[in-house]
């Protein structure tokens, strides 16, 4: 990882980090009225991406995908989740990254492992290549509000070079709001030469109707102007521990001020459970079970986001299916 000047992250003070690492800072620019969502993700983002110890490559585009959720999780007026999915392809088939209201943030990536280690990439650049690793394909969104029916739905063809770079196609294209964003991951090595990865996001939004203090002369101008300042970012600073939400804010946009709001905290959180396993096992005749028990003769249902193993053995597969038959009673002893 390099900030431009060649130099190589590494920060040993990695433990000291102050308390506003893994959040969502929103902000506003006084002067103009832009909007905008600072990502910092950092023991969130390594516990998710070594869970699995994705390939280098791979591990970079997730990285970035949970920022991206996290920029666009803003879209979300209520409790609810806000689901980003890729499809392609290339050697990443499929790549999920979701986040709840509550900070709750998960993400895997199913790929060809041979066929990243083909590409012969360079990890050490700061964005991932998402047309090498996923091919053609495209970028889906969702959010789901909670106890509401209906969905909200985007569709992102990938057609740039970089994440971000697709992203913009899109905002360009669609109706949505006037946005820009900055996405990066990477890894720092600590002190003890341990590397651990990082993850950040950075977006500007352009709200209709909403000026700033000062009586805006150009509003076209004020945009361009802030999204410069914004473009001025490096990667390290992005990702930099040592660098606080607040300060890394004053030093890109001190000349607009900054008004900063709460924060929302962001954890490596999944929302599997025992009882989610079984209803679906519940819906599977017994053949199908019987297809997919181990040697020992035990279900083993691994989940795909935090790697959690559920066993079940025959006599807890047969209360399952008594439960079935039995509905109205076998509910009761679930949480
Ligand atoms: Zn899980």
């Amino acid at each position: 990882m390099s900030d431009g000047n060649g130099k190589h992250g590494g920060y040993p003070d990695l433990a000291a980090v102050r308390g506003d690492d893994d959040v969502i800072q929103p902000f506003m620019l006084e002067r103009t009225g832009v909007r905008g969502r600072l990502v910092r993700a950092g023991p969130m983002v390594d516990a998710i991406l070594t869970r699995h110890a994705y390939p280098a490559p791979v591990a970079q585009l997730l990285g970035e995908a949970l920022a991206l959720a996290g920029l666009m999780s803003g879209m979300m007026k209520y409790d609810g989740l806000f689901t980003l999915q890729m499809v392609g392809d290339g050697p990443v088939k499929m790549l999920v990254a979701d986040f709840s209201s509550d900070g709750a943030v998960r993400g895997y990536a199913d790929f060809d492992a041979e066929r990243v280690a083909a590409l012969n990439l360079d990890d050490s650049a700061p964005n991932a290549e998402v047309i090498k690793l996923l091919g053609q394909g495209r970028l889906a969104y969702t959010v789901d509000h909670q106890g509401a029916k209906d969905r909200y739905q985007g569709i992102v063809e990938l057609n740039g070079a970089t994440l971000a770079e697709c992203m913009h196609h899109y905002f360009q294209q669609s109706e949505q709001v006037v946005s820009s964003i900055q996405l990066t991951c990477g890894r720092l090595t600590e002190g003890d030469g341990t590397q651990r990865w990082r993850a950040g996001g950075l977006m500007l939004q352009r709200l209709p109707g909403e000026a700033g203090e000062r009586t805006v002369e150009d509003p076209d101008e004020d945009w361009r102007r802030s999204v410069i300042l914004m473009s001025s970012v490096t990667q390290t600073e992005m990702v930099r521990p040592d660098l606080t939400a607040h300060e890394l804010l004053f030093r890109l946009f001190h000349e607009e001020g900054v008004r900063v709001y709460d924060t929302w905290p962001l954890k490596d959180q999944c929302r599997c459970s025992r009882e989610r396993v079984e209803t679906v096992l519940m819906q599977m005749d017994r053949d199908e079970l019987g297809e997919m028990k181990t040697e020992d003769g035990v279900v083993e249902v691994t989940c795909q986001y935090c790697s959690t193993v559920y066993r079940f053995d025959d006599a807890q597969l047969n209360a399952l299916h008594d439960t079935d038959g039995d509905s109205d009673h076998g509910q009761s002893g679930t949480a």
